[in-house]
């Protein structure tokens, strides 16, 4: 290998890392999972623990490993439950039948959460 070919290299691996590093900066790890149903939020989770949440009649959502998705549903079409489990802020799962969202976030949602807490 001549010391051009070298500098190539080193160049393309330069860039491949700075997309590779723009890329997970742009596409961040969720932090929180919001649950809402109807519009409204019914809890909020960190992704930190791994969790089951019953939502609603017949929904079951899994924190696990970082990752969330929909365990179980009775809806009909069960898109939910299919669904890839999510893991990147802004990601959602939504059932649709059952009027139930799931969505990570990066940060938390409500700041509601902390006042009534403390
Ligand atoms: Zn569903």
């Amino acid at each position: 290998m001549k010391k051009n070919d070298f500098m190539l290299i080193a160049v393309i691996l330069a860039v491949a890392g700075a997309v590779w590093l723009f890329h997970s900066f742009s596409s961040r790890q969720a932090d929180y999972l919001t649950v809402s149903v109807d519009g409204a939020i019914v809890g909020e989770y960190p992704l930190s623990k791994d969790l089951e949440i019953p939502i609603g009649k017949g929904n079951i959502c899994r924190i696990e490993d970082h990752k969330v998705f929909m365990a179980s549903a009775d809806c009909p079409d069960q898109i939910c439950v299919h669904h890839t489990a999510i893991q990147a802020d802004g990601e959602t799962i939504i059932c649709l039948p059952n009027k139930v969202t799931l969505t990570v976030h990066h940060t938390k949602q409500q700041s509601e959460v902390d006042t009534i807490v403390s």
